[in-house]
Parts: C-alpha cells; sequence; structure tokens
C-alpha cells in the first residue's frame, strides 16, 4: 500500500507530497534504532546471561518449572538464553510487529522453536489462562526496557501490569532492582544548555548588553531527557559539588507502582558553589545478591577496566530550576520528582524536615517562557558561545551603515538584536512560526527593568514579520528596500548540515526585495569533508553475526534492508563531540555556495580524491558547513581542530556534523590492504536541495 505524506523539503523550504511505502516509517525507525548497538554490548549481554543461568537455577532448585516471560524481547535474545540455561518454555512478547517478524524466525533458526513462543502484542494485551497467549502466570520475568532514564520507554506501568497479571507472586526478576544515583555539579557549559546567558556587544556608542527576560530566568523547562555521552565532557567543564549519592532504586522482582511519586535525599556538598545542574546514572543488578551488575557510571565513579562503549544507555543530565548558591558542609535536599516516564529534580535548603516534606509538588515541569519549546540544548549553547556571537558582531560593524535596512532570516536568532545595537536604521526579522515570534518579542521587551542593565526596548526598531520568504511583501517592509540581508543561517528544520542552505532559497526567494548592491551575510557557505576512523561510533552499524552464540543475522539483513530505504542510505547526523575519531586525510573544502547570487538552475558538483595520511580504518566521511560572514570572517560548524598528532578531532559542541559511513570498511574483519586515497563525487541538486554522495576507497 502507497500513502501521501506532506513535507516541507527542509533546504529547499517547497512544499512537497512524497508517496510512502506504507512500510517506511518502521524501516526509519530499524535503519535508526538501537538493536544492533545493544546487541553489540558484550558487558550487557553477558551479564543478563549470568542473571539468567542464575534465575533459572534457583527456580529449578526449588523443584519448580521455569516459567520465563520476556517482555520486549526484540531478536529474542533474552529468552534464547533462558532457553539455554534450561528453562522450561519462555512467553517472548514483542509489541513491535517486525520486530516480531524477525523473533520467530531466529527463534526457529537457532532451533528454540518448541521452547520459546513469539507473541505479537503488547504486555498489556497479553492473556492467561487455557485459551489464553500464556497457559499459566510465568516465575521468572525477564525484560530490557530501559531507556538512559531508566523509566522512560515505560517499564515502570509495563512492570506493574506484569505483576497484577502475568507473573506469580515471588517470582524472579532479571534484572532484579535498578538503582538511580545522581550527583550534584556546577557547569557553565551545561548551565549554558538551558538558560540565556546576557550577551555583550561592543557598539560605537557603548557597551550594551542583550538580557533574557526574567521569564525566561525563572523557567522550570521541559521535561525532556538531555542525554549525553558523558564520559566525553572533561573533567575540567564542571565542578563536583557533592558525592554520588543513591536517588532511588525500584526492586522488579516485587509489584512495582506506577504513579507519580518523589524520592528525597539530604546532601552534604564537599565544595562551595552554585549547584545548577544534577547528572545521573543508573545500574542494575541482575541478581538478588547485587553479585551481577551492569552500571552507566561515568569516567571519573568507576575504574576505566569497567568500561564499556554503548550509545543506547549514556547518562543524564538535569537542570535545576534555578542555581542555587550552596556551602561546604551546609546540608541541603536533593528532591526527584518522576511521573510514569521521566524525572526531574529540585534542590533546597535544609529547613526543619517537617517543613520540607510538606511542601513537595509532583507536576512535571512546564517551560512558561517558550524558549525552550524554540531553542532546544545545544541551540542554548550555540546562542551562549560567546566566540560565535563576537564573529557576528564583527561581520556586522564591518557590512551595517548608518542607513542600513537589515532584513534577517534565521529561527528565533539574536541577530536582529546585534544589528540594531551595531546602529542599522531599521532591522526587519522573519520568523517561521509564531513561538519564534513570540519569543523574540519577549527578547525585545524584557518584564525586567533593571537598573544596571537598559531594558532591550526595540519594538520601533526591529518589526517582526511572520511570514515564509516568498509571501513577504513590500507592506510587510513599510515599502522599503533591504540593503543588508543577515542570516546566522540556522533553521529548526535542519536536521543535517546543508539543510541550512534553506537560506540560499529564502534569499533568492525575497530577491525582489533588495537593493541592487545588497550586502548578504554569509556572503557564502562552504562544505567541507574528512575521512575519519571512529573510536566507537562505527559499532552502531556494524554487523552482529552471532550474538552470545546465537545467531542473529537475520537482524543484520533486516537493519540492512532497512537503511538501503531512500534517504536512510546517505548521510546521518552525529554530534561528534560526542564521539571521538581520529582524521585520516586533511579535511577538504568540496563545494561553495554563494548566497550573493540567487540559487543556480543547474545542480552543483564535483569529484576529486583525498590522500590517507595517516593509519587507520576508513570507517567514514564526515561533512560539515562553514558560513564566510564577510572578509576573513567565517563560523564553523564543524571541525575546530586536530589537536594532535595522532590525529584526534576537536568538533563544534553545538552542532551535529553529516556522518556517510563505509559499509564495505565497516563490515570488513580485517585490515589487510589499507586504502590511500578516497575518491568522491558529490552532487548538489539545487532543485531538490539534496545532496548526492558517493566514495571509493583506491
Ligand atoms: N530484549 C531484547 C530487546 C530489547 S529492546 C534485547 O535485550 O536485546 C526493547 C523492546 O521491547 C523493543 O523491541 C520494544 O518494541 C519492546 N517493548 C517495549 N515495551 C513493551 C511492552 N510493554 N510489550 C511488548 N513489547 C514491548
Amino acid at each position: 500500500m502507497k500513502t501521501f505524506c506532506g513535507r516541507a523539503n527542509p533546504t529547499t523550504g517547497a512544499m512537497e507530497w512524497l508517496e510512502e511505502d506504507e512500510n517506511y516509517d518502521y524501516h526509519q525507525e530499524i535503519a535508526r534504532s538501537r538493536y544492533a548497538d545493544m546487541l553489540h554490548d558484550k558487558d550487557r549481554n553477558t551479564k543478563y546471561y549470568q542473571g539468567i543461568r542464575a534465575a533459572v537455577s534457583r527456580v529449578k532448585e526449588r523443584g519448580e518449572k521455569a516459567i520465563v516471560l520476556d517482555i520486549g524481547t526484540g531478536t529474542g535474545l533474552l529468552s534464547m538464553m533462558a532457553a539455554s540455561a534450561g528453562a522450561d518454555f519462555c512467553y517472548a512478547i514483542e509489541v513491535f510487529k517486525p520486530m516480531a517478524n524477525a523473533a520467530v524466525k531466529i527463534v526457529e533458526k537457532n532451533g528454540f522453536r518448541d521452547k520459546i513462543k513469539v507473541i505479537n502484542k503488547h504486555s498489556t494485551e497479553v492473556t492467561v489462562g487455557p485459551d489464553g497467549d500464556m497457559q499459566c502466570r510465568a516465575n521468572i520475568l525477564v525484560t530490557e526496557l530501559f531507556d538512559t532514564e531508566l523509566i522512560g520507554e515505560g517499564a515502570l506501568p509495563t512492570y506493574e501490569h506484569a505483576h497484577k497479571y502475568l507473573v506469580q507472586e515471588g517470582c524472579e526478576a532479571v534484572p532484579h532492582r535498578a538503582t538511580v544515583y545522581v550527583q550534584l555539579v556546577e557547569s557553565k557549559r551545561m548551565w549554558s544548555w538551558n538558560k540565556l546567558f546576557p550577551v555583550h556587544v561592543e557598539a560605537e556608542d557603548g557597551e550594551k548588553m542583550i538580557v533574557s527576560p526574567s521569564e525566561m530566568e525563572n523557567c522550570p523547562g521541559v521535561p525532556s531527557v538531555c542525554d549525553i555521552q558523558l564520559n566525553q565532557m572533561p573533567s575540567s567543564d564542571f565542578t563536583i559539588l557533592s558525592d554520588v549519592v543513591t536517588m532511588f532504586s525500584v526492586d522488579f522482582s516485587k509489584p512495582v507502582r506506577s504513579a507519580s511519586t518523589y524520592y528525597r535525599v539530604q546532601l552534604e556538598p564537599i565544595k562551595s558553589g552554585k549547584a545548577q545542574i544534577v547528572l545521573s546514572w543508573w545500574d542494575i543488578d541482575m541478581d538478588p545478591s547485587g553479585m551481577i551488575s551492569c552500571t552507566m557510571a561515568p569516567y571519573w565513579v568507576k575504574s576505566t577496566s569497567a568500561f564499556q562503549w554503548r550509545d543506547h544507555w549514556m547518562q543524564c543530565v538535569y537542570f535545576l530550576p534555578n542555581e542555587e548558591p550552596v556551602l561546604q558542609g551546609e546540608k541541603v535536599y536533593l528532591t526527584a520528582c518522576r511521573d510514569q516516564y521521566s524525572v526531574w529534580y529540585k534542590l533546597e535548603k535544609a529547613r526543619g524536615e517537617e517543613e520540607n516534606k510538606a511542601d513537595v509538588h509532583v507536576e512535571s515541569p512546564v517551560c512558561r517562557c517558550q524558549a525552550h519549546l524554540l531553542w532546544n540544548r545545544p541551540r542554548f549553547g550555540e546562542l551562549n558561545d560567546q566566540n560565535r556571537t563576537q564573529q557576528y558582531v564583527k561581520s556586522l560593524m564591518k557590512v551595517l551603515k548608518t542607513d542600513s535596512v537589515c532584513l534577517c532570516i534565521s529561527d528565533g536568532s539574536l541577530l536582529p538584536v546585534l544589528a540594531h545595537y551595531l546602529g542599522a536604521k531599521q532591522v526587519f526579522t522573519l520568523e517561521n512560526s509564531a513561538l519564534s515570534c513570540s519569543v523574540m518579542e519577549k527578547c525585545m521587551h524584557p518584564a525586567r527593568i533593571d537598573l544596571y542593565y537598559p531594558a532591550n526596548h526595540l519594538e520601533d526598531k526591529i518589526k517582526i514579520i511572520e511570514a515564509r520568504p516568498e509571501l513577504l511583501t513590500s507592506s510587510h517592509l513599510e515599502d522599503k528596500k533591504i540593503s543588508v540581508l543577515v542570516g546566522e543561517p540556522f533553521f529548526t528544520t535542519s536536521l543535517l548540515p546543508w539543510h541550512n542552505l534553506y537560506f540560499w532559497y529564502a534569499r533568492t526567494a525575497v530577491t525582489s526585495h533588495l537593493t541592487s548592491n545588497v550586502t548578504v551575510l554569509p556572503q557564502s557557505a562552504s562544505l567541507h569533508m574528512m575521512i575519519v576512523e571512529f573510536q566507537d561510533l562505527w559499532r552502531i552499524r556494524s554487523p552482529c553475526g552471532t550474538c552470545e552464540g546465537f545467531d542473529v543475522q537475520t537482524m543484520d539483513d533486516m537493519i540492512n534492508n532497512s537503511l538501503n530505504f531512500r534517504e536512510s542510505k546517505e548521510a546521518e547526523p552525529h554530534p561528534l563531540w560526542e564521539y571521538p575519531c581520529k582524521s585520516l586525510s586533511d579535511p577538504q573544502k568540496v563545494l561553495t555556495f554563494d548566497f550573493r547570487k540567487t540559487v543556480p538552475q543547474h545542480c552543483l558538483s564535483t569529484e576529486g580524491s583525498v590522500n590517507l595520511l595517516r593509519k587507520g580504518k576508513s570507517h567514514g566521511a564526515v561533512l560539515w558547513m562553514e558560513y564566510h560572514l564577510a572578509a576573513d570572517i567565517s563560523v564553523n560548524t564543524g571541525l575546530m581542530q586536530i589537536s594532535n598528532e595522532k590525529g584526534n578531532c576537536e568538533w563544534n559542541p553545538h552542532c551535529k556534523q553529516a556522518v556517510y559511513f563505509f559499509s564495505s570498511v565497516i563490515e570488513s574483519e580485517t585490515l589487510s590492504d589499507l586504502p590511500s586515497a578516497v575518491t568522491y563525487a558529490i552532487n548538489f541538486d539545487t532543485k531538490t536541495g539534496e545532496i548526492a554522495m558517493d566514495f571509493k576507497l583506491l
């Protein structure tokens, strides 16, 4: 069956109707899923296996039959472990149809057809009884339903239901328990992902400042989890204020309650500072004694020998609603509130115990200032990057004149305010949503009238226009012609680096409103490329083959099949500051885009080759954009620096780069025949806005 889906093309902005295969969504889900990453997680797999063997033995020792319920079986892996460990029968529940189908095949291929029944249902739909899905309740409950936040994938309601209806009282559970740990820290870097810092502008008529409206300052933000590879955060980027403490734990062998609740601990800061961030991770004990344990603890907490790279479980960063000064040794209370699917934190000064208990509100945080809805965490970080802002300030100073009429095209950007401060006569900003209009308005009319920082008060000087570029009219612009067109460019619809070329299309659409000698800033952009070897990221695309002795190749075939589905095959966005890699070639500029001219009719293409200068596996090409604001001033969204002779790369921490994996390299086992060069052919189709790439290893 085919269906039609409408979407705005992220690069050209054109509305497109795409004919979608009905399976399109699930191909996307499989291609981008973490199944392969889980199957590569040796530490996780061996511990599950040990835990399952131990649970089966305990049941057998009691003289009972071992009946296993495996909720969320995926490939069927944990059920196959249980069957191999001697379980009498396994019910393997999987809600996602393509996975349930794969599980059936994998179970059969591995010879467990008689021992494992795959049931394609959500666990809450499963029935028990002589005519039910399960003959009887199980006495071993096995699951792996955890995300980085532990409960974000619905583990709690699933367990609650399973204990009520699907398993026996006193059942064994693998894992047996999960424990959530926290540590209080101060970190300007992480805090900059959540609050807008004052922006200082040295204008000709004195220092100006953009201050965040008070609504923004007291806003609790959004409840969505901020999960990162915390191991890539250097210790110089945060200050530890407390020891690691246990926040709460869940015993999965007993009835679980999923209703909203809170947990509170007393903390004694080990250092004075500003409490801003709660770092959090968990571990799971596979057995009651806690001997078989799998931990997500970051590098400064656990020994490096316990280290296992994984991308399906990372660590969480929680932002306190406000920063709180804390003093070494002066007790504070940290409260974790949770609903069924998410966790958030509050910090209070220690008062009388009773007094503190009374006022815990368990409502999930709701963004009141709207900025947290418009700007995601990396975007906050980018807006707070003073170095970057300075590049825009310097280049605006170069191009603006006292009679400049300026039009800004970017989503929720501070550029219009900068342009005004730096002396433009009139500034217009084109916003593509009511949300960005509203946030922009707030940035210009701060509610707080501060004695030190005059309020931004810019309503007459900056006009906000909510319109798509092609619908811009002379009356929006008060019949003025634009002499300076600016953009960061940044658009919320961009996923891959070159999607921000939308600026070029918008520039083309507004051409009739521009003066003949208009200045466009950035004047051009360029696409850059480098061949890299990843330390770990390659694993997410490498085939699994066998896992703990079970043949899971069906899964590989399924992922490959999904990857070959249209756009999944192309480059994928990854924030590379989280994924160490080393450069094997010099970075190379491959395409340039001249924003001073309109988008050409013809395609832009290039071919060439790069030499490989270092030994290593060419896992793929990384691509990124640079924007040339004015002569000699650029902002770079990709490679910042190659930090040593080993070729370790430093990436822009606020942007995702595009990664094009070379599957032939990732799939091969041996390091023989190292290629000496990589040839490329890259084509930018100006009609569709798509970039097609082809690479060959020589
Ligand atoms: N057990 C496998 C896969 C874990 S991924 C392994 O350890 O390798 C979790 C899987 O659980 C996903 O495939 C998801 O679709 C499924 N799932 C999550 N909640 C479920 C529920 N309540 N009922 C059935 N399947 C569920």
